[in-house]
């Protein structure tokens, strides 16, 4: 049998991009050739959890226009993507077929299904070197160890220990290299669609507060329109408990969920505009915001699966009446608070809520209708097109009263809307259509 040819593969998972690509930026300085690989894993798109999908047709949608995008861009460097739908353990035994499979480079990840899926590809290629990158993060874990040791339980703590002498690495300069293919690996790309996973074609609402397209481009040109077309930036601080409407804070989250924008490249460019348009305290709460999603992220990477339990990472009891009907209720829009029920209508059409109506819905489900925090959670994965792992459990465990502050705070819907929404605007906007 004549000898395999050895190649090196580039697998994508959440790091959709190819500027600051630490993964990408590595590969292409290794001899072997390589085949740069994206799955759209059917396990996970069939999977439930509490009645709810893992993913839903809005996170779906955006997923496929990033991964395009992703197409794309490579394809600019000369590279080209295989996109396949299916098992990705299957879709790595079908490559080893044909090819010796040398190394995988790929995002470091610590949750439990991501663990598993590697778990999987280790167990059909069981001699292959992995090589992982920590990518995700703003602040490097090598700075945040050395400064931090143990990740505190509060934020302020965590931050007041990072913040001094805090060192951002530069982005890596993966974007400008071409790469000089020498073999030719081929194989046929799947046609993907919304279909294909699942769901049918929709359009999107006309209330959107942001009609959000996937892919490193569309992230990079919303950048420069917050930052350098509009301003935005200088005024971040005062707006981004808005309700209505583009402008009231970033909107980077879904980009940064996926991985089609680096928390990295927005901190040089936020350093960029402060050099050219001065700094305030605007530019500096949006990487404090950052800051926040580093350290959720640090916190599950220090609690791994205690953030899918019950207690929490705090231990602390938690008690639920599970009553089917009240979280029917909360899901629908339906409950008693008509602040909850129009930030709920948001998300059900649009897959989008504002961070302050994420805080007065979860708020409500735990504390007020006493629901099991995790089944709220999941609805949230399900809708949200910025789910995210480490952001979603974090904020609502804490919510929750579980997670890293674990005083016993409630939001009174009530006051709530007197403050963000006195006017009625956002409420009309949803509940008298
Ligand atoms: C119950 C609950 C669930 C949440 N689930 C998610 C989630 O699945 N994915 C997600 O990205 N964010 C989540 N958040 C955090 C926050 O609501 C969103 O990041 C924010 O609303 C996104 O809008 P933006 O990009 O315009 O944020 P901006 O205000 O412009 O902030 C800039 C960036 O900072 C980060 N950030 C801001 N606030 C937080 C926060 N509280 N926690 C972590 N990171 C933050 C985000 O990456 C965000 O894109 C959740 C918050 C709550 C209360």
């Amino acid at each position: 049998m004549p000898k395999k040819q050895k190649i090196n593969i580039l697998w994508f998972t959440k790091n959709l991009r190819t500027r600051d690509s630490e993964t990408l930026s590595n590969i292409m300085r290794e001899d072997l050739p390589f085949l740069a690989l994206y799955v759209f894993d059917t396990d996970f798109f069939n999977q439930m959890q509490y009645g709810c999908r893992k993913i839903g047709k809005y996170r779906a949608r955006f997923l496929l226009e990033s991964v395009e995008d992703l197409k794309e861009n490579l394809a600019g460097q000369n590279i080209s993507l295989l996109v396949k739908q299916g098992k990705t353990e299957d879709v790595f035994k079908n490559i080893a077929k044909e090819f010796e499979i040398v190394k995988i480079f790929c995002q470091e990840e610590w949750t439990k299904e991501e663990i598993s899926l590697q778990t999987k590809i280790k167990d059909v290629l069981p001699s292959v070197t992995w090589e992982k990158f920590y990518q995700q993060f703003l602040v490097h874990p090598f700075f945040v160890f050395k400064n931090s040791g143990e990740i505190p339980m509060l934020f302020t703590t965590f931050r007041q220990n990072i913040e001094k002498n805090l060192l951002i690495r530069p982005e890596f300069e993966s974007a400008g290299m071409r790469y000089h293919n020498k073999t030719e690996i081929y194989f046929n790309s799947d046609e993907v669609t919304l279909r294909s996973l699942g769901f049918d074609d929709f359009e999107t609402d006309k209330r959107s507060a942001f009609p959000f397209s996937g892919g490193e481009r569309e992230a990079l040109k919303r950048l420069d329109f917050y930052f350098s077309e509009t301003k935005n930036l200088s005024r971040y601080k005062e707006t981004r408990n808005g309700l209505t409407g583009t402008e009231y804070s970033s909107k980077f989250s879904a980009w940064l969920a996926d991985g089609s924008l680096s928390a990295v490249t927005v901190y040089h460019e936020i350093k960029r505009y402060e050099e050219k348009f001065g700094s305030n305290e605007s530019t500096y709460w949006l990487i404090f915001e950052l800051l926040w999603r580093d350290f959720f992220r640090y916190t599950s990477l220090q609690h791994r699966d205690l953030i899918f339990r019950k207690n929490g990472i705090a231990h602390q009891p938690y008690s639920a009446d599970p009553d089917d009907e009240l979280i029917r209720q909360w899901k629908e829009g339906k409950t008693a608070s008509d602040f909850v029920n129009a930030h709920m209508l948001d998300l059900r059409h649009t897959g989008w809520m504002s961070n302050r109506g994420r805080q007065n819905v979860a708020s409500y489900f735990c504390k007020i209708l006493k629901q099991d925090w995790r089944i709220g959670a999941s609805y949230f994965e399900e809708w949200l097109i910025d789910y995210d792992v480490h952001s979603n459990y974090g904020n609502w465990m804490y919510l929750g009263g579980v997670g890293n502050d674990h005083r016993n705070r409630t939001f009174n819907p009530e006051k709530q809307a007197e403050i963000y929404d006195p006017n009625h605007k956002f409420r009309t906007l949803w509940l008298k259509q």
